[in-house]
C-alpha cells in the first residue's frame, strides 16, 4: 500500500512534448492514418539529416530492421554471423529466424562492446562469416576503428545495431552510420520513441529501396500483385511515424538529460571505491541511454542488493543484459571469449553489474533519492 503511494522513478519511459500529437492529429485530419503517407517519408528524410546516414527506411521495429538488413546481407541457411554477446536477444534473434548460424564474440572492458581481439580470434575459427553485427550497448560507441580494419580486411558488411545508441558519435560521426546497414530502435524505452519502431539506414539508396520494398509484402512494380521475393508486414504507420518526427525535434534534449543523469551519478559515487560507472569510449560522444554501474569483485553489497533496496523505495532498475552465450535458447551456438581462460568479460559485466534509473523525468530530488539508497548500502 505503502509503495503504491510512492511515485514510481523509471528506468526509461517515453517523454513526450506535445509536438508528437500535432503531427498524429495531421494524419487524422488527412485521414492519413494508414498505411504510409507524409509523416513517414518525412520522419525518414528528418532522421536522415540528423544522422547523416544517407537513406533511411521507416520500419515497425528495430528487430525488424535487423532482420531485413540480414536478409539484404544474403544471409541464409548455414551462414556464419558473428554478433555481440552482450546485448538484447532482439541483436541476434533475427540471424536464426533466417536458419545462419550465430557466434557469439565476447564485450571488452574499455567499452563493454564487441572486443576486437575476439573478433580476431573468431575469424581465425570462422574464416567467412557472411555479415557482423555490432552492438553500441547502452549507447557508448564500440571500437570502430579496430572493429571496422579487421572486417575490411576480410572483406565482411558490418550491420551495426544503434538500436540503443541514437544520437551518440564516435570520431564525430553518428553510430548506425560506420557500417553498410545501420539500424535504430524507437521503442518505449529508447532514447526517443513512436510507441515501437525501428529504421534502417545505409549510404546506399539501392539497399534502402529494397528494404521498403520488402517490408510492404514483396511487391513487383505491375499494376496486379506480382511477387518474385518472399515479404514482410514490417513498415512503419504514418500514426506512429508522427510520434517519431515530434519526438526527434527533442532528442538533443533528452541527449543534454542523458548526460546529466549519467554524470550526476559519477560525481554521486566518485568517492566509494566500490562503485564504478558504465564506461565512455574517449573517441565518441554517447547517448548515456543507460547509466549503469558495476560493483567491485569481493565486495559485500551485491546487484541483487542494490535493486532489491531501489525496488522498496518503488523506483525501477534492472540488471546487466545476461549475455546471449549464457541463454538457454543460444546454448547450441559457440562463444568467442575476450580472455584467454577463464570467465569472459561479458559474464564478469553481467554478475557485478546494474543499469540506474535513467528516465530523463526524474527530478534532481529523484535523482537525491537514488543516490541515497545506493550510497546507504556501501556506507554500511
Ligand atoms: C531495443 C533493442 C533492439 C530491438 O529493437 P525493437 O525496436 O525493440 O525491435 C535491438 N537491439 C538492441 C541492442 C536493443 O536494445
Amino acid at each position: 500500500m505503502e509503495n503504491s503511494a510512492k511515485k514510481r522513478i523509471y528506468l526509461s519511459s517515453p517523454t513526450m512534448h506535445g509536438d508528437e500529437q500535432r503531427f498524429v492529429a495531421e494524419a487524422f485530419d488527412t485521414n492519413w492514418v494508414a498505411p504510409l503517407g507524409p509523416n513517414v517519408n518525412n520522419f525518414e528524410t528528418e532522421l536522415a539529416a540528423y544522422t547523416k546516414c544517407g537513406y533511411a527506411a521507416a520500419l515497425s521495429a528495430g528487430t525488424a530492421a535487423i532482420h531485413l538488413g540480414l536478409k539484404l546481407f544474403g544471409v541464409g541457411q548455414g551462414d556464419v554471423v558473428f554478433v555481440s554477446s552482450l546485448t538484447f536477444s532482439a541483436s541476434c534473434n533475427p540471424i536464426v529466424y533466417e536458419k545462419a548460424t550465430p557466434v557469439f564474440i565476447d564485450a571488452e572492458p574499455d567499452t563493454w562492446n564487441l572486443s576486437p581481439r575476439a573478433l580476431e580470434k573468431a575469424f581465425e575459427k570462422y574464416p567467412n562469416p557472411k555479415a557482423v553485427i555490432v552492438v553500441h550497448l547502452y549507447g557508448t560507441p564500440a571500437k570502430m576503428d579496430e572493429i571496422m580494419q579487421i572486417c575490411e580486411a576480410h572483406n565482411v558488411p558490418i550491420l551495426e545495431d544503434a538500436a540503443e545508441s541514437l544520437g551518440s558519435t564516435y570520431d564525430g560521426k553518428h553510430t548506425g552510420t560506420f557500417g553498410r546497414i545501420g539500424i535504430y530502435s524507437f521503442n518505449g524505452n529508447k532514447i526517443i520513441t513512436t510507441s515501437g519502431g525501428g529504421m534502417l539506414v545505409s549510404k546506399e539508396e539501392a539497399l534502402v529501396k529494397e528494404a521498403r520494398m520488402l517490408s510492404t509484402q514483396a511487391r513487383d512494380a505491375a499494376r496486379h500483385y506480382q511477387h518474385s521475393k518472399i515479404g514482410y508486414n514490417y513498415r512503419m504507420s504514418n500514426i506512429d511515424a508522427g510520434i517519431g518526427r515530434g519526438q526527434l525535434m527533442h532528442l538533443d534534449e533528452h541527449l543534454k538529460r542523458k548526460k546529466a543523469i549519467y554524470q550526476r551519478y559519477q560525481e554521486a559515487f566518485a568517492d566509494i571505491a566500490e562503485i564504478t560507472m558504465n564506461p565512455l569510449n574517449p573517441k565518441g560522444d554517447a547517448n548515456n541511454w543507460l547509466s549503469c554501474m558495476t560493483i567491485r569483485e569481493g565486495s559485500s553489497v551485491t546487484p541483487d542488493m542494490v535493486m532489491d533496496a531501489l525496488e522498496a523505495e518503488n523506483i525501477e532498475s534492472r540488471p546487466i543484459w545476461k549475455p546471449m552465450n549464457l541463454q538457454p535458447v543460444f546454448a547450441a551456438y559457440d562463444f568467442i571469449n575476450h580472455n584467454e581462460n577463464g570467465i569472459s568479460v561479458g559474464e564478469d559485466i553481467f554478475h557485478r553489474g546494474v543499469c540506474l534509473p535513467s528516465d530523463i523525468k526524474n527530478t534532481d530530488a529523484d535523482m537525491d533519492k537514488v543516490i541515497g539508497i545506493v550510497r546507504g548500502l556501501f556506507e554500511q
